[in-house]
């Protein structure tokens, strides 16, 4: 039979609303250990799992600037700091059922995290470490969803080397085949998937299994915000939108089963 195909690195993006659940919190716990059981299941296959947290649960700078004076920038640096209660919340969930997890911040909170260091990022992830990139970009006027593109692309660090070395010398060959490059962006969402229409609204709407990213940006499917599904469409990174509230569905999308909506080419 044949081995069903299976990512060997990958970046799981979670969103703040995911967390909520039932939103009677902002952080739901059941959520948290559903995601730590489905993320344990799949690491002890060896896949690095890296995840981008999201903060929409708590904070979301572009809807509460204006506010009594608050400008877009301190907004957004408050969405910030909420991505880094849910990655805190989330590891201490992991670590309760022995998941080694780091969290690294995109702006310096050393007591709490560690500061984003991409190396270092890419060696817990050698070493079966999960790490949780918090603080989105470090920017304002972005969001967790670039964030996991952006993430998912510092993450597949080896692409250049490998060409240059294979010029250059055969000696590194064995070290660049082990080579693992982030390959794929999983969005955990609350819908299952990208749909033709929007399903509040449109009781015809049809879940499409695959979607390109001309689709994505020029039909306005609103799945991801425009700057971060063009960073995966430049850097060639797939991206698998499902529902993480469907029990299985975040282990079957890292193993790379079919799940949810595909986007790339
Ligand atoms: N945010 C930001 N820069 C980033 C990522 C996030 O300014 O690189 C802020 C922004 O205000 C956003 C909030 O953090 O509204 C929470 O992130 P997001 O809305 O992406 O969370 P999600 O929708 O995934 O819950």
């Amino acid at each position: 039979s044949k081995k069903p195909y299976r990512w060997q690195r990958v970046l799981l993006k979670v969103s703040g609303e995911a967390l909520a659940g039932d939103r009677t919190e902002n952080i739901d716990p059941k959520i948290t250990m559903a995601i730590a059981r489905e993320v344990a299941s799949v690491t002890k296959l060896g896949v690095e799992v890296a995840i981008v947290v999201g903060g929409g649960n708590i904070f979301r700078g572009a809807s509460r600037a204006g506010c009594s004076g608050l400008d877009r920038s301190s907004a957004d640096y408050i969405g910030m700091l909420a991505t880094v209660m849910n990655a805190i919340f989330l590891q201490a969930t992991m670590e309760s059922i022995g998941i080694p997890t780091r969290v690294q911040t995109a702006f310096r909170m050393s007591e709490v995290a560690e500061p984003y260091i991409r190396r270092r990022a890419v060696r817990h992830l050698e070493k079966g470490r999960v790490v949780i990139f918090a603080a989105g970009t470090g920017n304002p006027f972005f969001t967790t969803d670039t964030a996991a593109a952006l993430r998912c692309a510092e993450m597949s660090c080896c692409s250049q080397l490998q060409t240059n070395s294979i010029i250059h010398t055969d000696i590194f060959l064995p070290a660049i085949m082990q080579a693992v490059n982030a390959e794929v962006v999983l969005k955990a969402t609350n819908v299952d998937g990208v749909y033709d229409a929007d399903p509040r609204h449109n009781p015809n709407a049809h879940l499409l299994e695959t979607v390109s990213y001309h689709e994505v940006t020029t039909r306005d499917l609103s799945v991801m915000d425009m700057t971060s599904i063009t960073l995966c469409q430049e850097n060639n990174i797939p991206v698998v939108v499902f529902n993480l509230q469907k029990p299985g569905n975040i282990a079957k999308a890292i193993v790379g089963e079919k799940v949810g909506t595909f986007i790339g080419c």
